[in-house]
């Protein structure tokens, strides 16, 4: 039940497996969870629950706590602002629709980007394709994954700060829904909205505190202040804001896998913290591990 439960070990609520980007399958990552020591993770894959199934099954079977999660795409003017959502219900249709038209967008926004990145380079969509799993949430790390197949890139970080930089001339936004109208969509499907690394160069200019405080009437709960992308400064100001506007502030790495740096644990959130997101998501359970 929520609130008596005792949290034992790290808490990571930010990762991301084949379902979308990450290198690893949601039943791997659990396992890589557990090796690593923690004691709960989230599952947040880019505009997706698919992974939840196959995840709660391992984390059942392996003794991990697990908080089913997504990383909704948002965006304001053309920039992309990430809002983790926890704990809502994966049947409610006007987020599964909101998620499938995201995804679609995705689909064809990658297609554009790689028929344009293949009139410069020796790069064809099927080779995309070669590297994203069946359903998979599409996005640039797996035009990457691509790009270092055909070896035209060392790695992911090269391909991100090279052709798939914004400057490159071949990134495309896509369609995303108001960071308002996400998080409004979450709570009404039982959700708990996190602002994910909003404290990034670009995300903490496109929410200042005006907007922030529109976000916080809609039913935002807390900021990931803790994570490796946040920069100090506007980390210290949105952690005023925290204090301000009574949001609870999470930590967590982001693990891609092998597709990024960022290592499991990194960062954490406090179980303090944990037990007010559990007890404010109504749309679905967290998976604790079965009884020994
Ligand atoms: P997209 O949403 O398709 O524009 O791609 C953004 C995704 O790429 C995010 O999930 C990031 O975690 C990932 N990403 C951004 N920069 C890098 C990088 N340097 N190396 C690997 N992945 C990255
Ligand atoms: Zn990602
Ligand atoms: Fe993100
Ligand atoms: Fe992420």
């Amino acid at each position: 039940m929520a609130g008596v439960r005792k949290f034992e070990g790290p808490i990571d609520l930010h990762t991301h497996s084949s379902v979308s980007d990450g290198t690893e399958t949601p039943a791997e990552l659990v396992q890589a969870a557990v090796a690593s020591g923690l004691g709960t993770v989230a599952l947040t894959d880019h505009d997706s629950t698919a992974g939840w199934a196959s995840a709660a099954e391992m984390a059942r079977e392996a003794g991990i706590t697990l908080i089913p999660g997504m990383e909704l795409s948002t965006r304001v003017q053309y920039s992309s602002v990430h809002l983790l959502a926890y704990l809502f219900d994966p049947a409610n249709s006007a987020l599964m629709d909101e998620t499938a038209r995201i995804r679609e967008a995705r689909l064809t926004r990658a297609e554009e980007m790689v028929a344009r990145i293949g009139a410069d380079y020796a790069l064809t969509w099927d080779d995309v394709l070669a590297q994203t799993r069946d359903g998979a949430t599409v996005g640039r790390p797996h035009i990457a994954d691509a790009l270092v197949a055909r070896g035209l890139v060392l790695d992911r970080s090269e391909a991100f700060n090279g052709i798939l930089h914004w400057s490159a001339g071949y990134y495309q936004p896509h369609y995303a829904p108001d960071p308002l109208q996400a998080i409004q969509l979450v709570r009404a499907a039982g959700g708990v909205p996190v602002l994910a690394h909003p404290a990034t160069r670009g995300a903490a200019e496109l929410v200042p505190e005006k907007r922030l405080a529109k976000l916080v009437d809609a039913g935002l709960f807390g900021l990931e202040l803790d994570h490796r992308e946040n920069k100090p400064e506007a980390k210290a100001r949105l952690a005023g804001y925290a204090v301000r506007y009574g949001l609870v502030v999470t930590g967590s790495s982001d693990y891609h896998g092998s597709g990024k740096p960022n290592r499991l644990g990194e960062n954490t959130t406090s179980p303090e913290v944990l037990d007010q997101i559990i007890a404010q998501g109504t749309g679905a359970e967290p998976v604790y591990p079965s009884a020994p």
